[in-house]
């Protein structure tokens, strides 16, 4: 548990299970994050039964529906694959997965703008999301996932994985078994994470908690909950503006007796940060030493950060 957990298609992490019997390595994930994540690789199609090499799939329109499909047998894998998703999906919540890095554009893996192939006539259009991605989503709204494609963005990077670390404290936090003080202590721990990357969120997963327990509903059901709406407000990347605010707002709780000038400083430093002259460490390594902590960053504070992409470069880029 000291580490998350990421399950992988398997082609992303250097296996060669492709249909042309290749592998797609994603070398940020398998080499670099691998340091500071578990990862589980996967590979529905093989899961399902084909070899390695095969023919390809692809999704196509079927009577008005979406099909996955082998084109060169003819053969429908649909029913197959949502079976093999249904059935995988539960083992990897199970397992206690924080995040899913999927191939992006595959029939099987894609999260959205897969190719749609037409019955007969017509053109190909990019409106599909892979059969085992679509299961698991419908699933596990809870868990965050991005294709691969999207983390050579340093910001969505950055951003995935301060997704995939809040579900893995909020995983931590409910391992004894769920209590309402339990998880208001969790939602007030995370104000600043929060802050940091919605508008709203904050007022209103408070409301959410409130509502499941006025309501009767159990302490699980209610984490639950939360955790489902939580990462549904965070699936939007977050703007300087926020950042900026959230570390005014973590400067707020400081030591009150921290001198005018050294204040002065770190306002100089978070506006720098809010107008792209600087990155955003530069505000955070000032808050940190202001705090005293000696490196060890409190946790209102750590959240504004990410211990994985500072550690691989990623965040020095921001
Ligand atoms: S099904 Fe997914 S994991 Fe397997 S080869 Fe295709 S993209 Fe990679």
């Amino acid at each position: 548990m000291d580490k998350p957990l990421v399950a992988a298609s398997a082609c992303l992490l250097g296996t060669p299970v492709r249909s042309d019997g290749e592998a797609c390595e994603f070398r940020p994930l398998s080499r670099q994050w691998s340091e500071h994540l578990r990862l589980l690789p996967f590979c529905p199609e093989v899961g399902i039964g084909l070899g390695t090499p095969r023919p390809h799939l692809r999704l196509s329109k079927v009577d008005g529906g979406i099909r996955l499909v082998q084109p060169r047998s003819g053969k429908d894998l649909t029913d197959a694959m949502v079976a093999w998703a249904t059935r995988t999906s539960d083992d990897l919540a199970g397992l206690g997965v924080n995040g899913l890095v999927l191939k992006e554009g595959s029939p099987s893996c894609g999260v959205n703008r897969v190719e749609v192939h037409p019955s007969e006539e017509g053109r190909v259009v990019r409106e599909g999301v892979g059969v085992f991605t679509m299961v698991f989503m419908a699933l596990n709204p809870h868990i965050p996932v991005i294709e691969e494609g999207r983390l050579n963005d340093p910001n969505q990077a950055e951003h995935f994985l301060a997704r995939v670390h809040f579900h893995h404290r909020w995983q931590i936090a409910g391992q004894e078994g769920w209590t309402a003080q339990r998880l208001m202590a969790f939602h007030d721990e995370h104000e600043i994470f929060l802050v940091a990357r919605t508008a709203d969120a904050k007022r209103k997963l408070g409301q959410s908690i409130a509502t499941g327990f006025d309501d009767g509903l159990p302490a699980a059901e209610v984490a639950l909950r939360y955790m489902i709406e939580a990462q549904d407000d965070l699936n939007v990347l977050p703007r300087r503006g926020r950042f900026a605010h959230a570390m005014e707002r973590a400067l707020s709780r400081m030591d009150p007796s921290l001198s005018s000038a050294r204040r002065e400083e770190i306002i100089r430093s978070i506006h720098a940060y809010r107008k792209g002259h600087l990155p955003r460490m530069a505000p955070l390594l000032l808050l940190d030493h202001l705090a005293g902590t000696n490196g060890s960053i409190p946790p209102w504070l750590g959240h504004l950060s990410n211990p994985v992409p500072a550690a691989t470069g990623v965040l020095a880029e921001l």
